[in-house]
């Protein structure tokens, strides 16, 4: 199932290639998206990173992500880090 066209914050790239997408809480609504090999580079990103290891881009990343969900555990083990507010915000977050 292809993605909208999104741009990236790191690399400004628009295509529909898996993104990292971060809310910004409940304030504004504003979604930010990053590619995750780019928001890996950009801020270590401990979900990218485990998305990204596999070196893969575009639709085999997708295929990859559908197939194997290798953020999901880093994601939910970083919630379980956080504050209660920020788990929150994180959880609403992986359901977009
Ligand atoms: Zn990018
Ligand atoms: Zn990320």
């Amino acid at each position: 199932m292809a993605n909208p066209i999104r741009n990236c914050m790191g690399c400004g790239t628009q295509d529909d290639h898996p993104r990292h997408v971060l809310g910004d809480g409940g304030g504004a609504g504003v979604d930010i998206f990053w590619h995750h090999d780019c928001h890996f580079r950009a801020s270590g990103c401990e979900v990218c990173e485990a998305v990204s290891a596999e070196g893969l881009t575009g639709d085999e990343l997708r295929a990859h992500i559908e197939d194997n969900d290798p953020g999901g555990a880093v994601a939910r083990e970083i919630n379980e880090r956080q504050a209660p507010w920020t788990q929150n915000a994180n959880l609403e977050t992986q359901e977009a």
